[in-house]
């Protein structure tokens, strides 16, 4: 581990402590080159905010489009055309895989249909159980149940979730139990649950997947640019993820996908001409040949506005150092749930997030009974956190652009919030937070 980001320290309860750690901080210089919106943005794993460099990838595309027009395609800098392969290669290091392994394509929810739908039709011989769990993103959970459906299964038959026991996390090995007692074809999971935060052992339910001959992916929307991962070394068959959350690629950027390269040259279930063999794309043939490659899962044209931010995106995560990144995201996130215990535990709050730093992602989930009115509070003051159904405060301090002081900051003013019952006068409303 970075030694800049040493677990060891204790740490003093003023701002004096925190000041300390962000003057040895080997990421510090990073925050300059985003603009962050609010006072203090702890919403990162949500939505990244714009850095000097995504906004300059952006500005070359309109600019190419601009001045080359249609051939923009063969000539730009990065040439359109190949546009989702190129990114892919740029991200691969990010998830552990070989260039050809990932591509850049569609959004999230629609690379789980066609990866799903396309394990579906290729499970041959293994039963159609699908194992996610009950703690799950849903859209993961209505894309899964209509890919089943399609095929003439019925979900509530070959659609099963492991339980939570606490209501927060999943017991890797309750997943292992489920393997072995059901019919199970193809496991999915997320790498991090995004409400309680909880990593999961990628590795131990690859394997126990494959050991009872089951297919195995991931949702990595909350992990990716935060937390490194090695896809191809514990043979993940495939993964999803989005590129607008710790990648800092812009609203509705285009999400990310990656195949095992032992799947290569399988039809998508959602076939379409962008993700055919390149060199012949072009000849327009009536017959669709995949890609040999993870580009088979693109669908159509590749966005390439949608695409832009995310080259210069990653820039910044290649200079910063995906293992500087999480080295200095468990330093931020130990700060805040040690603050957490130490000032706020007496005011209702509790941590909802495990606090072994290998079971921990990006962000830390906070409970407290009045939680929406409480965030509601806190983004009135400036403090942008986000509120998850029923108690739950999410706080993500993203190693970017997040300082050590934010997060004291952040605990103060949480405190003074609560102790002053702040948040009792203000009120809720139904809207998206
Ligand atoms: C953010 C997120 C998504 C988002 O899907 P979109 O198709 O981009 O809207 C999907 N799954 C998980 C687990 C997420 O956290």
């Amino acid at each position: 581990m970075d030694p800049g980001f040493d677990g060891d320290r204790t740490h003093g309860d003023g701002v004096a402590y925190a000041r300390e750690r962000d003057a040895d901080d080997p990421l510090a210089r990073f925050r300059d080159r985003f603009d962050v919106p609010g006072e203090i943005y702890l919403d990162g794993n949500s939505l990244g905010p714009i850095s000097d460099a995504a906004e300059r990838s952006l500005d070359r595309a309109v600019e190419e489009w601009r001045t080359l027009g249609i051939k923009g395609w063969t000539d730009a800098e990065r040439p359109w055309f190949r546009y989702g392969e190129s990114l892919g290669e740029d991200l691969a290091p990010l998830v552990g895989a070989d260039p050809d392994e990932v591509v850049v394509a569609n959004s999230t929810t629609v690379n789980i249909h066609t990866l799903i739908g396309t394990f579906l039709d290729a499970m041959e011989d293994r039963p159609p159980g699908i194992l996610a769990n009950e703690l799950d993103f849903p859209t993961d959970h209505y894309a899964i149940r209509a890919q089943l459906r399609q095929r003439g299964y019925d979900p509530d038959d070959h659609f099963h979730l492991v339980e939570s026991r606490d209501g927060r996390t999943i017991a890797e090995a309750d997943v292992i139990d489920a393997l072995e007692e059901r019919e199970i074809g193809l496991v999915f999971m997320p790498s991090v649950l995004y409400r309680s935060g909880q990593l999961l052992d990628v590795e131990r339910i690859a394997e126990a997947a494959h050991e009872h001959d089951a297919l195995v992916g991931f949702d990595l929307a909350h992990s990716v640019g935060v937390v490194p991962h090695d896809l191809s070394s514990h043979g993940v068959d495939f993964a999803v993820w989005c590129s607008y959350k710790y990648l800092n690629a812009g609203p509705g950027a285009i999400a990310g996908l990656y195949v095992d390269e032992r799947h290569h040259g399988k039809t998508p279930a959602l076939s379409g001409w962008w993700g055919h063999e390149k060199e012949t794309q072009f000849e327009l043939r009536e017959t669709y040949t995949p890609a040999d490659s993870a580009g088979a899962w693109q669908i159509g044209t590749v966005p390439v506005m949608s695409a832009a931010p995310l080259a210069g995106a990653l820039e910044i995560v290649h200079e910063a150092g995906i293992e500087t990144i999480r080295a200095k995201s468990l330093a931020l996130t130990s700060y805040l749930i040690s603050l957490v215990d130490d000032k706020l535990a007496d005011l209702q709050c509790s941590v909802a997030t495990p606090r072994t730093p290998e079971e921990r992602g990006g962000h830390v989930a906070i409970t407290h009974p009045d939680a929406e009115r409480v965030s509601k509070t806190l983004r009135d003051r400036g403090l942008v956190v986000d509120f998850r159904p029923p108690n739950v405060i999410r706080v993500c301090p993203a190693p970017l652009y997040t300082r050590f002081e934010d997060v004291w900051e952040f605990a103060e003013q949480l405190r003074e919030i609560l102790a002053d019952r702040e948040y009792e006068s203000v009120e809720t409303d139904d809207t998206v937070s």
